[in-house]
């Protein structure tokens, strides 16, 4: 199958070159549909993640002095690129990754929410706050917010272009640099991207794009770094956060989920099928939030399981750079593999495959069927470890406390979604499920697109989240800059002690009186 005519030489080229990399090796990156090699990716070497850092440091001193009226004017302009260039974006994704175009667009989609929703918000978040001093009317604090310096950045592989830009968006935006690894599966798109933000007016430099394989370069990334902000799997983030730790930066570590879906015995099953369809197999499952576990009440599963059945037997699946196929392929011949490990341990062990369960090598190499799996037991493995496919277990229940405890019998705690007409019942249900993202009637995309509110996950999901003021805020250090007009909170030399400690006694309390401080 051809690349699409948008990914030429002199696009790949360009790409490639921003890639800091003096080393001279290369990573093939290839086209997932068909296996055939686009590119020969640089990598790059500890000293060349140094030598990033030292430019990118440079270019943030001029960043974060200008102010941030102007730096807002370039992330206008970027939206405006990418919204007019997202053709180039999706076809870079699909054939890095081998998603769906309707998959690949929603990440545009994405990048162009967030910076939109910082746009709106950034001047009030960023804005210097008094806040009243220690004694009234003769001092003043100031909260003031200073970018943290320069963010080393790491993305995955399966939502590249969103965990790149939509988390780099608010660092540059507070007025820091940005040293960007993304996944080497998945990086010409992520780079096109920062080339749209250098396009829009962003100082060259200021966000460095460098390449290689995690262990290879991650210590490197994080001993640069002045805060970290990492998307991938938490068997990784624990590494990251334990290097972040040593070197006493902060990070945010965004993890894995084993996510569950309760339908509860009112559901309208009409939206509540294809709902939980989405939640399953969007991106081919490889989603951290996506749904892996549905449990059913028993007084409408089976005719829930007999729609949700039919439905994933009829969605598209296919290898093709249009808006046809619903369903694109995996990421690669091992994570197929891992995939099917999952099913095949359920299926030895006594699972019921109601649908799916192979592979569609006719399709592409690496495609999987939407697979649907009854009788999963907590000895397989699936039933406890992230499998990250087209593949959801369904589950019965009777009561909403067996619910709840099923749903949180898990180390992980990303996303719960829940399902009734009674919607106040639902939320009910759903804030006794310890996820850091509750879903009324919706699986994910409500709560992750609603930018104002922060997300992120608790237990082994994750340390920190993004979107919401925090995720502006946690880019920047607070500096506070407290002025005394005179001079009264230390006693004069010849002063009573005892007196003085009677006087500040009666000022404590009147203080407390009139809630002043
Ligand atoms: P991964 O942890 O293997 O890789 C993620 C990134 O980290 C890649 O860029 C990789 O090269 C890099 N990396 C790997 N080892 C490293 C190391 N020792 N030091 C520094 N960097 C290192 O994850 P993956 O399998 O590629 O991605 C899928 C995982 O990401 C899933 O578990 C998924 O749930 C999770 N994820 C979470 C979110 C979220 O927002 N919570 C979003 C997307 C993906």
């Amino acid at each position: 199958m051809p690349l699409p005519a948008t990914i030429d030489d002199r696009l790949l080229g360009r790409l490639t070159d921003r890639v800091r990399s003096s080393g001279g090796a290369t990573y093939k990156l290839l086209e997932v549909y068909t296996g055939e090699v686009i590119t020969a990716l640089p990598q790059s070497t500890a000293a060349d993640v140094e030598a990033a850092y030292a430019d990118a440091r440079e270019a943030q001193q001029g960043w974060a002095s200008q102010p941030l009226e102007q730096r807002l004017a370039v992330m206008k302009r970027f939206h405006k690129l990418l919204l007019k260039n997202h053709a180039t974006v999706v076809d870079l994704m699909q054939a890095e990754t081998g998603k769906a175009r309707r998959m690949s667009f929603e990440e545009v989609c994405d990048v162009a929410m967030t910076t939109s929703h910082y746009l709106r918000t950034a001047s009030r978040v960023l804005t210097d706050t008094k806040r009243g001093g220690v004694v009234p009317f003769v001092s003043t604090a100031t909260e003031v917010r200073a970018p943290k310096g320069v963010v080393g950045l790491i993305s995955p592989w399966n939502f590249p272009f969103a965990t790149s830009l939509s988390d780099a968006m608010p660092a540059l935006i507070a007025g820091n640099g940005v040293v960007l690894k993304p996944d080497n599966r998945s990086t010409l798109n992520v780079a096109f991207g920062v080339s749209l933000l250098e396009e829009a007016g962003l100082p060259a430099g200021l966000v460095q794009i460098v390449c290689g394989e995690g262990p290879d370069v991650g210590p490197a990334i994080v001993d640069g770094a002045d805060y970290v902000m990492f998307t991938g799997s938490t068997a990784t983030g624990r590494v990251i956060g334990e290097r972040a730790g040593a070197n006493l930066i902060g990070c945010t570590l965004e993890l894995g989920g084993k996510n569950p879906l309760v339908v509860m015995p009112d559901a309208d099953l009409d939206e509540t099928v294809p709902g939980a369809l989405f939640g399953s197999f969007l991106n081919a499952g490889q989603a951290c939030m996506h749904i892996e576990r549905i449990y059913v009440h028993a007084l409408v599963a089976e005719e829930f399981t007999r729609r949700f059945v039919i439905a994933a037997e009829r969605i598209a699946l296919g290898a093709s750079y249009d808006w046809e196929p619903e369903m694109g392929a995996l990421i690669s011949a091992e994570h197929l593999e891992r995939v099917s490990d999952h099913v095949e341990d359920a299926r030895s062990q006594g699972a019921e495959v109601l649908t799916g369960g192979r592979a569609r090598p006719d399709l592409g190499p690496t495609f999987y069927e939407p697979t649907v799996l009854r009788g999963v037991t907590p000895a397989m493995r699936l039933a406890r470890e992230e499998t990250f496919g087209p593949v959801t277990a369904i589950f019965t229940y009777e009561t909403e406390d067996e619910v709840v405890a099923l749903a949180n019998d898990t180390d992980y705690g990303l996303n719960a979604s829940i399902w009734s007409r009674d919607l106040e019942a639902a939320e009910r249900l759903g804030r006794r499920i310890r996820a850091g993202n509750i879903g009324v009637n919706d699986s994910l995309a409500c709560a992750y697109a609603s930018k104002s509110t922060p997300s992120g996950g608790i237990k082994n999901s994750g340390v920190g989240s993004r979107h919401g003021d925090s995720g502006l805020l946690k880019y920047t250090d607070p500096i506070n800059v407290a002025v005394l007009k005179k001079q009264v909170l230390t006693p004069p030399a010849d002063v009573d002690y005892a007196k003085y400690v009677k006087q500040t006694v009666l000022s404590l309390k009147a203080m407390r009186r009139l809630n002043l401080r």
